[in-house]
């Protein structure tokens, strides 16, 4: 079967991308939910522990593809409500979605949204302590951009952590997971946002994303030092960790 979105070239994946985060937002964390079977809640639990920030006032956070909210409310419990978060993003229908829950959640006073692109961050040079990106980085057209960004916007001594889907690496797991994301995830994304289509080109980016060890290499291109990685699931989702030193 053809597959719509596989030939279009980086200038028009952003369009797409919009449109795909648009349409979805409503549905966007019930589908996280079923399509990882809650594995994302650990991961992301992971990502924020090994952040592990402060539990002083004035730790800056600058949560990128931040979505509807969930590294940056994290964020917010890990630190007993000190860290000053900054939850960015390209699209207001996510954002609105984030604003509703963190309102709910009570915690809106510790987040500040913002609308705008990671390849140009509207901050200055050295803000953050710290710059997360969760599921975030594959759907951005130029990822050399966000990294040369991240890197500019911390803090000297500041951490970059990003967590993606990466590349399964026990043989059995391999397979399992090839038939769930391309069979199972467009059926449950078409049954429950009535959207097959986004749901099967956000499987796409995932396999077109580099590995572990090319995205380590990518940040240290991009001037990070000490990179680091940790899988989760078996490579399902991967860890990357790196300073700017
Ligand atoms: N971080 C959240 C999470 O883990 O649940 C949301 C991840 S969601 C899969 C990807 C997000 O990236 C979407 O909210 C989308 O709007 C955002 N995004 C895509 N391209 C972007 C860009 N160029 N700059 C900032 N955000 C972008």
């Amino acid at each position: 079967r053809a597959f719509g979105f596989r030939s279009v070239d980086e200038g028009e994946k952003q369009g797409l991308v919009n449109e795909v985060f648009h349409r979805v937002a409503g549905r966007y964390d019930l589908m996280n939910d079923l399509m990882s079977g809650g594995l994302h809640r650990l991961w992301k639990d992971g990502m924020v522990s090994w952040l592990n920030p402060p539990t002083k006032p004035g730790f800056k956070v600058l949560d990128v593809a931040g979505g509807t909210g969930d590294v940056a409310f994290r964020v917010v419990d890990a630190s007993k409500g000190a860290a000053n978060v900054t939850v960015l993003d390209i699209n207001g229908s996510m954002l609105g979605v984030g604003r509703e829950r963190a309102e709910k959640k009570g915690v809106a006073a510790k987040l500040t949204f913002v609308e705008a692109n990671a390849e140009e961050l509207p901050f200055e040079k050295n803000t953050f302590d710290a710059y997360t990106i969760a599921f975030g980085i594959r759907n951005v057209p130029h990822i050399d951009r966000a990294l040369a960004e991240a890197y500019r916007v911390l803090r000297p001594g500041g951490r970059f952590l990003c967590l993606e889907f990466s590349d399964v690496n026990l043989p059995l797991l391999d397979k399992i997971y090839d038939q769930w994301s391309f069979h199972a995830i467009p059926r449950i994304g078409q049954a429950v946002t009535g959207d097959g289509e986004s749901y099967r080109y956000l499987v796409e980016s995932i396999r077109k994303f580099p590995d572990q060890k090319n995205f380590a290499a990518m940040m240290e291109a991009a001037g990070f030092g000490r990179v680091s990685w940790r899988d989760y699931s078996g490579g399902i989702a991967a860890l990357h960790s790196g300073w700017k030193i």
